[in-house]
């Protein structure tokens, strides 16, 4: 299948499915059965898709006392003859709140279903596929709030054996994705995104007539990326922070849209085809 036409497999409603399963589990913080469950559910899409799923565990203090933390780091076809060159990153916990219920349709959920059908797309092109590390973030919410030590549990974790492992000089870049849900998509990327990345999504979203959805943030955004760039990976967050009900009881299933994930989805493929030669 050429690079060109991948993009055009990315589907947004199965993305949206994924989420749906998710959010049916309810809140999914860090440490709970809920978020447990949807571990098992991320695992057995990614399994049934030609990847295979381990399980990065730790456990950091956090305000709230010790939780066990898990990443799902996915590859293609186990060891194959290649080893990966990208990262593809989201979080799939949601916020801990005491007085609300929620339940993170676009934060948590958007991230994790859109990687899970990127996963299904991906498998597609195995020599491709092989040079992706699909990562599924635990703990990227902050238990109080974002501290050196209190938020981005999971990516902290790891990018430090990335660099201590000396994996990470084998990662060209990475792409995060968060929040890519809100039906009235507005893709602002952080102030000091690596520009390369920054210019070759901007011509993506260009070639797919969707340009005028991609702006910046006014600043810098603490998120999955910023673990992965100390790293020495350039790392791009893909982030529509410009989300009303963010981090409210609002943010549920009726905010988002497939069609918002497939625009993402498929810019993001786009780009990745540019970059295909110097991968595979
Ligand atoms: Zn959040």
């Amino acid at each position: 299948m050429p690079a060109t036409e991948l993009e055009k497999e990315f589907s947004g409603a199965r993305a949206l499915a994924h989420v749906e399963k998710m959010v049916a589990l309810g809140p999914r913080p860090s440490g709970t059965p809920a978020l447990e469950e949807t571990r098992k559910l991320i695992e057995a899409e990614l399994r049934a898709a030609g990847w295979t799923a381990e399980r990065q565990e730790f456990t950091d203090p956090t305000p709230r006392g010790p939780v066990k933390f898990a990443n799902i780091v996915a590859r293609f076809g186990g060891a194959g003859p290649g080893e990966p060159r990208v990262i593809f990153g989201g979080h799939y916990d949601t916020k801990i709140f005491d007085a609300v219920r929620f339940v993170g349709a676009n934060d948590g959920g958007s991230s994790a279903g859109a990687l899970l059908e990127l996963a299904r797309v991906l498998a597609r092109r195995p020599a491709l596929a092989q040079r992706i590390e699909i990562v599924f973030f635990d703990g990227e919410e902050a238990v109080d709030a974002f501290t050196a030590t209190d938020g981005l549990y999971g990516s902290r974790h790891y990018g430090r054996v990335l660099r201590e492992s000396g994996r990470a000089r084998q990662f060209r870049f990475g792409i995060i994705w968060d929040m890519i849900g809100d039906r009235d998509l507005t893709v602002t990327l952080p102030s000091d995104s690596p520009s390369a990345l920054t210019r070759g999504l901007f011509e993506a979203a260009e070639a797919l007539g969707v340009r005028g959805k991609w702006g910046f943030l006014p600043g810098p955004a603490l998120d999955d990326h910023v673990p992965l760039n100390q790293a020495g990976i350039p790392t791009i967050d893909i982030i529509d922070f410009d989300y009303a009900p963010w981090h409210t009881a609002g943010d549920t299933l009726d905010k988002i849209s497939a069609e918002s994930m497939e625009t993402v989805g498929r810019v993001t493929l786009h780009y990745l085809a540019t970059r295909a030669k110097e991968l595979e």
